[in-house]
């Protein structure tokens, strides 16, 4: 039993694949004390500088001294509190310009959302009838949510809304998901949600967005993707994260009152699964307080200053930057050895950028995900840009 343990661990170290944890003792935030050593991160989704905001931590202990440390139950035993009502109505309003009459429903995180959305909705009809279209760089808990559904899914290329339009044209499943990321973590760019819902709309199917890293950040009061795209339908199906920009955690899932009622009684990972602590939606109340205010507009204004600043700055011979509007930033070096060996020397200087390897990206584009925050400051990106010039140039001569 072991020596088979053995020989995988160790060829996955001989690959260059090994995935090490990192221990930090700080709070969440641009400078960070990780395994006793202080270094600037531009490593969370921590889009807003939320995570550790007063305001948030105030209400998360107002909330502990109300309710206690635990829901002990599921939603629908006995978990469900009268603050998860109120966030889910919060939630439900704030989408309520993209889809009409929009109900929400609180999840626990963002992986359990996608996985009981995805296998909840497939369930409306036999598995023969139901077909789910993926985008090809969604994120893993949508590709496992597509597994746990049991039927047939088709893979469409980044972004090719031609090639989907072909599928969807030779489909004859009654039942249509089209499903993808809405901001692709792992690239910054954004779903062409314009083209794709029209699509939806010509050939009768759902369109589930999982906009994890567009909610709080995208949009005039930080709704996400859709308010920004001005989109708006009954035949779509978003789903938020609350623990990357809006600084706590949970996700939640908003659509038609209709969707939500049948996701109530079958979404598993909401059925049979305890409620996250009330305290929590009371910190996420606070949250989306700022969000929606002006808090959280000059938030938005500050990042999207920083990622105008980062993206004029920076010059590179050999990496490249792909054209990613967002906070996150990703810069390809390529091979698995040279992205390992970027993040070594920059943890060296001081730096912690996380390098991403496959299989969570293709083969041959190892990179560093660089995420900016609202909480840096322009010193801190500049000596980014600073420090990533000087070690392209550095191993270039190696
Ligand atoms: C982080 C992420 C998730 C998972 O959400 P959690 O709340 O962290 O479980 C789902 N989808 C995407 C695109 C993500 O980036």
């Amino acid at each position: 039993m072991f020596e088979i343990l053995d020989a995988q661990l160790n060829r996955q170290k001989a690959d260059g694949l090994q995935r090490v944890l990192k221990t930090v003792s700080s709070p969440c935030g641009p400078e960070l004390v990780v395994d006793g050593k202080p270094l600037l991160a531009f490593a969370s989704n921590d889009y807003l500088g939320l995570a550790a905001h007063p305001a948030l931590t105030e209400a998360l202990v107002r909330g502990a001294q109300q309710y206690g440390v635990g829901s002990g139950a599921s939603h629908l035993v006995s978990g469900h509190y009268l603050v998860h009502a109120k966030l889910e109505q919060r939630l439900g309003s704030m989408l309520s310009g993209s889809i009409p009459n929009a109900r929400a429903l609180y999840f626990c995180d963002g992986y359990l959302a996608n996985l009981g959305v995805l296998s909840g909705m497939a369930s409306l009809v036999l598995k023969s009838q139901c077909t789910i279209f993926s985008e090809s760089l969604n994120h893993a808990s949508l590709i496992d949510g597509a597994r746990l559904a049991r039927v047939e899914t088709l893979i469409y290329p980044h972004n090719d809304y031609a090639a989907l339009e072909r599928q969807l044209q030779a489909s004859r499943s009654k039942l249509k998901l089209v499903v993808t990321d809405g901001v692709f973590s792992m690239d910054g760019d954004l779903a062409p949600l314009k083209q794709i819902l029209a699509l939806c709309q010509q050939y009768q199917a759902w369109l589930i967005v999982d906009d994890a890293h567009g909610f709080g950040v995208l949009g005039e009061d930080g709704a996400g993707i859709l308010q920004q795209l001005g989109l708006r339908s009954s035949q779509l199906i978003y789903i938020g994260t609350l623990g990357k920009a809006a600084g706590v955690s949970g996700a939640f899932v908003c659509a038609d009152p209709r969707v939500i009622e049948w996701l109530l009684q079958r979404a598993r990972t909401y059925v049979y699964a305890t409620a996250s602590a009330p305290a929590l939606a009371q910190a996420l109340l606070a949250s989306l307080d700022i969000i929606n205010g002006e808090e959280g507009r000059a938030l938005r204004a500050k990042l999207n200053h920083l990622i105008a600043m980062w993206r004029t700055g920076i010059r590179l011979q050999r990496w490249q930057l792909p054209d990613s509007p967002t906070a996150i930033q990703p810069l390809i070096i390529g091979s698995n050895r040279e992205a390992l060996r970027v993040g070594q020397r920059l943890r060296e200087l001081g730096l912690w950028l996380p390098v991403i390897r496959p299989p969570t990206v293709p083969e041959g584009s190892a990179r560093l995900r660089i995420s900016l925050s609202a909480a840096h400051t322009e010193e801190q990106v500049q000596r980014l840009i600073d420090v990533i010039a000087q070690l392209e140039s550095e191993t270039a001569h190696d």
